[in-house]
């Protein structure tokens, strides 16, 4: 949702390791994320994040 490449319109995207200058230091700056396209191969920097993986308070209490 919300994620889409802008070669082929695809949404089969992943999250990559940001990489290089510009991917660490410039593009979080402005809430830019790196995502790697299925189909192109080419990285594009969206505005989304990625929620696959959120954090959600898990209590796992085995014997407290
Ligand atoms: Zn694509």
């Amino acid at each position: 949702m919300g994620v889409a490449c802008p070669k082929c319109g695809s949404d089969h995207l992943r999250r990559v390791k940001r990489e290089g200058f510009l991917q660490v230091k410039f593009w979080p700056f402005f809430g830019y994320y790196p995502w790697e396209c299925a189909h192109c191969r080419i990285t594009v920097m969206l505005r989304h994040r990625g929620e696959r993986k959120r954090k959600q308070p898990v209590e796992a209490k085995d014997s407290a």
